[in-house]
């Protein structure tokens, strides 16, 4: 079968490198991918260059001949049996699986438009790679748009570039000059690779063009010679089984099946698999093994073929009993026969366990959802060193259920209730109750602008509640009045302000104090509607300033000349709640006169602890 042809040991003893390409939407990760698959009209043949389940495997003859344009003498010497490309667009997510400790990507392709620079997902790629150590090389792409490029299909570079006229040769070295100086903002040194010395201290920057084909050979030779140099000892051939569920996907007639790489060792039809799932560990039995059937295959009915058994480094879908809730980026342990299934169940939910164990301890915080285990784990890291808390997380689409977890943030912290989904869909019915119940749903493929609209939605809260505590914030005044004009409903009467400033709105009360026991009355007035100073409306009125006219409306007003003396001191009416509602949303425009009148005369005034 295709899968015994692949990948056994070379005679290094090195296994096939897993390679994962990232980088910035529309910089040509796909069309790479395509053509470095695609054969050469001269090749005839595709070089047992063979499709797999999210994978695309090069053996070690397709490199070679794919990079003999730049290898003409021979001279490199490869070492490594072939190349595992997983090819999944978008899931920059892989880079951060992990299979048993060591990450699932040996390698990266980070592909760069050469025309826009490092772009917002380029550096969040960028922070992966460093986080996990993986070696990485930079495909910058898109050459052939240099002004007057001159193309020869599938060229090695240099030639490439020798016969561009001048001013093709000056853009590229304007860009490729820029680039570096991008990446060294971000910490990386970088070299064009033909000027590149050590591998180890500078990444390579290599141009390519997804059209042309040129610079592909160099990329490939390049991708080959950093596994070799640097990687020798993570590659060594083992038995030992080391498999990632990359995803879940329900397929008609199969049912929930799983998606994985196999990355050491072999799996066998019937095999006794462990993995992680939401409700739990699943330990089932392998009922099958497929990979992709090929187009010319025509008498196979189905789209895929079934294989009794299949060695690392490859691609299958598994299907199995019982996978309805496994987790995407989960380790895929295999149960040998003097194996404790139970202890290989503690070992493969521990990735979960470890990352449930950084959520917030008091359950306050929002929550947080994502596609894999190893992007759930990536976005909890940023979160953690932006602040916000993560009240609980959860892994695969955002179904109704999620959005009941998230609402129990509604009733004491409105502000949590807010699910930051990265690079997982939102069902229908999960946006219709989320909408009708106040959770906030935020989705993005890139981590940050999680960050961005979580910062905009609380400062949108703030900025709602700054006005919905218009009316409970008391700013203090004392005013001494003048001449009543109207005793009641409205009360109008003419004040000097002689501490503070008054502003319409501001409630005002009276205290009378009984002359025998010496109790304290407060006689609540209503509030006040305008302040008039020759006819003339204003917003505030000062301390010293003239004397206005003041307004002042309520329900169940008292009356001057009953409850009310003529010759009675006026005050705003604080409370604990106005205090308070000032410090959180106007401390700037609270003087520090008016807090000392707050505290020596008003809080006392109004019994305010
Ligand atoms: P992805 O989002 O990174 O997978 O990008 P795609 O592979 O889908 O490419 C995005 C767009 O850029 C498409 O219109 C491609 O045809 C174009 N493109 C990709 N690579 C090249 C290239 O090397 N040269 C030019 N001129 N266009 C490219």
């Amino acid at each position: 079968t295709i899968a015994d042809a692949r990948a056994a040991a070379s005679k290094d003893n090195l296994r096939s490198p897993i390679c994962c390409i990232l980088g910035h939407v529309d910089t040509g990760k796909t069309k790479l991918l395509d053509k470095i698959r695609q054969t050469n009209v001269q090749e005839g043949e595709a070089g047992g260059i063979t499709q797999q389940i999210g994978a695309t495997y090069f053996p070690v003859e397709a490199l070679e001949k794919k990079t003999a344009v730049v290898n003409t003498d021979g001279a490199f010497k490869f070492k490594i049996p072939g190349l595992l490309v997983i090819d999944t667009p978008g899931h920059e997510s892989f880079t951060n699986l992990r299979s048993r400790g060591s990450s699932l990507c040996n390698i990266a392709i980070l592909v760069v438009d050469i025309m826009h620079g490092l772009e917002p997902q380029t550096l969040e790629s960028m922070r992966l790679l460093r986080d996990r150590k993986t070696p990485f090389i930079v495909a910058l792409n898109k050459i052939d748009r240099l002004y007057g490029w001159k193309q020869i299909a599938n060229n090695g570079f240099r030639e490439s570039l020798a016969m561009q006229n001048k001013g093709v040769q000056n853009e590229f070295a304007d860009r490729l000059e820029k680039t570096k100086i991008a990446f060294a903002e971000q910490g990386f040194n970088s070299e064009v690779f033909y000027e590149n010395k050590s591998m180890a201290r500078n990444v390579s920057l290599v141009p390519t063009s997804a059209h042309t084909g040129e610079g592909i050979p160099d990329m490939l030779k390049l991708i080959t010679q950093l596994t070799q140099e640097r990687m020798a000892g993570q590659l060594m051939y083992i038995t030992e089984v080391e498999c990632t569920v990359l995803e879940v996907k329900v397929i008609e007639g199969l049912g929930t099946t799983i998606d994985v790489v196999i990355t050491n060792g072999r799996l066998k039809e019937g095999d006794r698999i462990v993995l992680c799932g939401t409700e739990g560990p699943i330990a089932t039995n392998i009922r099958a093994l497929l990979t992709p059937a090929e187009m010319k295959e025509l008498r196979v009915k189905s789209a895929y073929v079934h294989n009794k058994e299949v060695k690392a480094a490859l691609g299958v879908k598994i299907t199995a009993n019982g996978l309805e809730n496994a987790i995407a980026g989960s380790r895929l342990l295999l149960v040998k026969e003097d194996d404790d299934e139970e202890e290989l169940m503690d070992d493969v939910m521990s990735d979960l366990e470890n990352l449930l164990s950084k959520i917030s301890t008091s359950g306050r915080g929002v929550t947080v959802q994502a596609s894999t285990l190893g992007s759930l784990e990536a976005l909890l890291e940023f979160l953690k060193q932006m602040k916000i808390p993560v009240g609980s997380i959860s892994i695969g689409n955002v179904h109704r259920r999620d959005v009941i977890t998230a609402s129990t943030m509604l009733e004491k912290h409105k502000q949590y209730a807010v699910m930051l989904c990265f690079d997982v869909k939102v069902d229908k019915e999960a946006q219709a109750y989320a909408d009708e119940v106040g959770v906030k749903i935020f989705t993005a493929d890139i981590i940050y602008h999680l960050f961005d609209a979580f910062t905009k939605h609380m400062a949108e809260i703030a900025a709602q509640k700054k006005e919905e505590s218009k009316m409970l914030a008391v700013f203090p005044c004392i005013l001494n009045p003048i001449q009543v004009f109207n005793k009641t409903n409205p009360i109008v009467v003419g004040v000097d302000v002689i501490d503070g400033a008054l502003r319409v709105n501001t409630p005002i009360a009276a205290v009378k104090t009984n002359p025998v026991t010496g109790a304290k009355e407060v006689i609540p007035m209503g509030r006040v509607t305008s302040i008039e100073r020759e006819h003339k409306q204003i917003p505030l009125c000062k301390k010293g300033q003239p004397s206005v006219a003041v307004k002042i409306e309520g329900s169940n007003q008292p009356t001057y000349g009953r409850q009310l003396e003529d010759k009675m001191v006026l005050y705003s009416h604080i409370s604990r709640a106005s205090i308070d509602t000032l410090k959180e949303f106007y401390r700037d425009e609270v003087t520090k006169e008016e807090w000392n009148l707050i505290a020596k005369h008003l809080k006392g005034l109004f019994d305010v602890v």
